[in-house]
């Protein structure tokens, strides 16, 4: 047994929250194919299937430790929003959530001297810092394109 109980227990909670995100941006892409933004939603459904990857590599990590995986409850995601740039600021929301999460997973790591597990979910930091900033990037873009020419930032999107 390489890894303890807290330990196996927040890293089954962040498996929670990668699958929940992958639901929640399989529930975005939906909503923006339906608006007609084809190129917002082929990029909520890359988003989604990479978040996808980050729980299942926790699975994989768990696995090579000795731990248990219990998969928590997904809870039903949000299907619905007023305007892009709500969507998008629950995009920055989420990003910056499951970041404080990582973060303090990292200090649980490190007060129970789990160097395996702080070296593990260091790929973790450096990820949530690029999905911060390029959630954060695609809102500010939306917001200077604004709802009357967001099919201009959509069709960039699908474009990349
Ligand atoms: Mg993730």
């Amino acid at each position: 047994m390489l890894i303890d109980r807290k330990m196996t227990a927040g890293l089954n909670a962040q498996i929670g929250r990668e699958f929940s995100a992958a639901m929640q941006y399989v529930s975005m892409a939906a909503w923006f194919a339906a608006k007609g933004l084809g190129g917002f939603a082929e990029f909520f459904h890359k988003q989604a299937a990479e978040e996808t990857e980050h729980g299942l590599k926790i699975v994989r990590y768990l696995g090579d430790v000795g731990g248990t995986v219990e998969i928590p409850e997904i809870a039903r995601p949000r299907s619905d929003y007023a305007t892009v740039e709500d969507a998008l600021r629950h995009f920055v929301e989420m990003e910056e959530e499951v970041t404080r999460a990582i973060y303090a997973l990292v200090e649980l790591a490190q007060s129970e001297k789990d160097h395996s597990g702080n070296h593990f979910l260091q790929w973790y930091v450096e990820e949530q810092r690029e999905e911060v900033t390029s959630a954060r990037t695609l809102l500010e873009k939306a917001q200077r394109f604004g709802e009357e020419r967001m099919l201009l930032l959509d069709g960039a999107l699908g474009s990349d």
